[in-house]
């Protein structure tokens, strides 16, 4: 028996559990102190009204013999009619028009991030941005393929273009960005898609935070580009549109347009799907189908207005100080630049211990993070504005 010796090569990930470590001993020397956590990465408002009625309904259902529901319908990757024509409105509300084989239900993007990977060569070369979201270099890891990075800086705003001469087989993008909040417009997205098609490449969309984009001349889903869907999986998530991620729900697009070496990627995807996936719960998927009704649009707008606002503030905080910063405005992200010249993890000391504030230092999301730090409007509005105060205190001085 041989293991995958592959996870041997992952690095561990201590970012987060040094965070949590240090925020817990400083609290443990300084109980009289009020520690405000703006690192939270979670969504804290609960679930909107329509998405709980329709939660209960479904339970109701559940309970009686002639309404009851076991597996799914018969290919359960595809999941409930309503679920899928909610989508389906959600995106021609976007001016993209996509058929409904070409939507597959998840139990979030984290999961499908990872797992469409199934359907590529371990040979194929992966490009990520960095900083990025830490699970796509893990899961490719995982399978042994050769990652390279497209460098995010302060010079491209955090948004790296393709580069002539680099050869990449997977390109994964993620706009909104986390942790850098930066986001593409539809003309810089534009040149990716044709970058890929270049390459005969395919694009792997992470668009988790697409609901937070308000400014119009960004591109809220990859399709909007014109020709996308012959290269790019689009892969999203209730989670911080609407709440879920302790309930669980996402959905990938596969277009039918997506073919390479002569095959249909969105038949392999629902072969591996019908393989290895039973489905999402009935109760959960009825509660997600209620997100993009117009009363679930309108009451989620409140939630992410919650969070922008906050965004928002903390945004308004770093240009009083002169610090340089990305996202916080189409993103629950702000990304600032370490005033003084401070590394990551310097400065999350200093404000721990100056502030009594939490952040995340960008150097635990990839090598050109050192220097930065990531803020966000998960938080309480109450707290957010504490903690900006704080912050101003100790950086005017
Ligand atoms: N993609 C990105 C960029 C994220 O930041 C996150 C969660 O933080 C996820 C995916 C995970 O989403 P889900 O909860 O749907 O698995």
């Amino acid at each position: 028996m041989k293991i995958n010796r592959c996870f041997l090569a992952l690095k561990d990930s201590y970012l987060f559990a040094t965070v949590g470590r240090k925020t817990a001993e400083y609290k443990k020397a300084h109980p009289e102190k009020d520690v405000i956590r703006l690192s939270i990465g979670d969504v804290t408002r609960p679930l909107a009204p329509v998405v709980v009625e329709a939660m209960k309904k479904a339970v109701e259902e559940m309970s009686r013999t002639e309404s009851f529901k076991g597996y799914g319908p018969d290919q359960t990757c595809y999941g409930y009619q309503s679920l899928i024509e909610s989508i389906l409105n959600s995106y021609s509300r976007k001016g993209v028009s996509l058929g409904t084989g070409e939507i597959f239900i998840s139990d979030g993007a984290k999961s499908d991030c990872g797992n469409i990977l199934d359907l590529f060569s371990t040979e194929n070369t992966v490009l990520l941005p960095d900083p990025v979201y830490p699970a796509y270099a893990d899961a490719n890891t995982m399978a042994g393929r050769k990652i390279i990075y497209a460098d995010a800086n302060e010079a491209n705003g955090f948004l790296p273009m393709p580069q002539k001469g680099v050869k990449a087989d997977i390109i994964y993008i993620c706009s909104p960005n986390n942790p850098t909040g930066a986001a593409y417009t539809r003309e810089q997205l534009k040149e990716w898609v044709a970058y890929a098609k270049s390459l005969d490449a395919v694009i792997l969309y992470d668009a988790a935070y697409e609901y937070f984009v308000t400014d119009p001349s960004l591109a809220r889903s990859i399709y909007e580009v014109e020709g996308a869907k012959d290269c790019a999986i689009e892969i999203c998530s209730y989670s911080k549109t609407a709440g879920f991620t302790g309930v669980r729900c996402g959905y990938t697009v596969v277009p039918h347009a997506l073919i390479r070496e002569g095959v249909s990627i969105n038949k392999l995807w629902a072969r591996r799907q019908s393989t290895k996936f039973n489905g999402v719960s009935y109760v959960t998927q009825m509660g997600a189908a209620a997100v993009f009704s117009e009363e679930g649009e309108k009451q989620i707008s409140e939630n992410i207005a919650y969070y922008r606002k906050n965004a928002k503030i903390i945004g308004d905080t770093l240009d009083e100080l002169g610090i340089w910063y990305t996202g916080g405005k189409n993103s629950p992200y702000i990304w600032l630049k370490c005033p003084n010249g401070m590394d990551s993890w310097a400065f999350f000391d200093y404000l721990l211990e100056e502030a009594n504030v939490v952040g995340t230092p960008g150097s635990g999301f990839g090598k050109n993070g050192e220097g930065f730090f990531r803020l966000t409007g998960f938080g309480t509005e109450e707290n957010t504005r504490e903690a900006c105060k704080r912050i101003s205190r100790l950086l005017q001085k």
